[in-house]
């Protein structure tokens, strides 16, 4: 695996892989890599041929009270990390790297930058997005893999992408989580045995919202308390926020719909976590567009299906999802 210090390195790899025909998969991290970054970089290797993980505690996200100087650093646990993984390369360039001397330019994506986390941590989108757009000028990815875990980012870096042409598909992989439900994050080091216990507190809330949403409980209001009943239970975890909003403005939504999105922020002791869930229950869906998918034993019983009369019928492929007749738009309808 080669280590790359500086944008021209990067760009050097970059391309020479890229005229020889492959494409380049960029997971972008601050480091102190888990089984959470790991699954970003399996999912890079299996759909590019080169991957490039970026390794850079980015200071123009961190607030002037935050964390960046103790963030963990794990220089050499990471890399053996992405490399088993599948990793190619690794980009760790030095802060003067990034930010040219006198640097002033930012990316800033009005409105949604100021949302969710950008809220309570003000500039730290901006100097999300700032840096991201960097590294894909640098890198010049086909994709870049981005965890759901930090779901209000990935609105923001959607819109960034979008809005700047760059020519980037953006992944969003799943939040990987431990044993106990509690989302993996490079800050849960900083949490002691008793905040520990007490971060389960977002992962039982974000369940909590899922299992409503899938008895077909849209309404914000009762999706919400519910969540806020979960954390009156633990005073001492200060809730930052809990909101439901759609996923692309993040502006907050009444109802929920199949793509909306259940997320909260919450200060254990010192340390800030977030966690999230896409809703995306069939059950959210308007009942006369719901698709209606069963196993065969259900639609047996239902006496859905006509046992097959011959040979040939009994060959048929058997689908698993039916769309009642009524559902399908009218012109369709002989
Ligand atoms: P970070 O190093 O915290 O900036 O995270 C780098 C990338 O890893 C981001 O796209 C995160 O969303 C993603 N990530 C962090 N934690 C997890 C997790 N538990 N599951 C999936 N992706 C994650």
């Amino acid at each position: 695996m080669q280590i790359l210090l500086t944008v021209a390195e990067l760009r050097q790899w970059s391309r020479a892989h890229r005229s020889a025909g492959r494409s380049i998969g960029l997971v972008p991290t601050m480091g102190a890599l888990h089984a959470g970054h790991a699954s970003l970089i399996r999912a890079a290797a299996a759909s590019c041929s080169q991957v490039v993980v970026s390794i850079f505690v980015n200071p123009t996200q961190f607030g002037p009270n935050e964390d960046y100087a103790r963030y963990p650093r794990t220089f050499d646990a990471d890399c053996a990390l992405a490399e088993s993984e599948g990793s190619a390369a690794i980009f760790a360039p030095s802060v003067e790297d990034l930010y040219p001397a006198g640097a002033t330019t930012f990316v800033d994506v009005e409105g949604l930058s100021n949302r969710l986390d950008g809220a309570s941590r003000p500039g730290h989108f901006r100097g999300v997005a700032t840096v991201v757009s960097k590294l894909f000028i640098a890198a010049e990815p086909d994709r870049a893999f981005f965890g759901q875990k930090d779901a209000a980012q990935v609105a923001v870096l959607r819109r960034m992408t979008t809005d700047l042409l760059l020519p980037v598909e953006i992944v969003v992989c799943p939040i990987v989580r431990d044993a106990d439900g509690l989302a993996l994050s490079s800050r849960n080091i900083y949490l002691s045995p008793a905040e520990r216990a007490r971060a389960l507190v977002l992962s039982q809330a974000v369940h909590k919202v899922e299992s409503l949403a899938a008895t077909g409980e849209r309404r914000a209001s009762v999706l919400l308390e519910a969540a806020h009943q979960l954390f009156a239970a633990v005073p001492e975890v200060r809730i930052d926020y809990i909101a439901l909003v759609d996923w692309a403005t993040l502006l907050p939504v009444e109802a929920a719909i199949p793509g909306t999105l259940f997320a909260a922020a919450a200060y254990v002791g010192a340390t800030r976590l977030i966690d999230n869930a896409v809703l995306d229950s069939d059950a959210l869906r308007e009942p006369s567009r719901r698709l209606e998918i069963r196993t065969l034993e259900e639609r047996d019983r239902e006496g859905y299906i006509r046992k097959p009369q011959n040979a040939d019928e009994s060959r048929l492929g058997e689908a698993e999802v039916s769309i009642p007749l009524r559902n399908l738009p009218s012109s369709l309808h002989s």
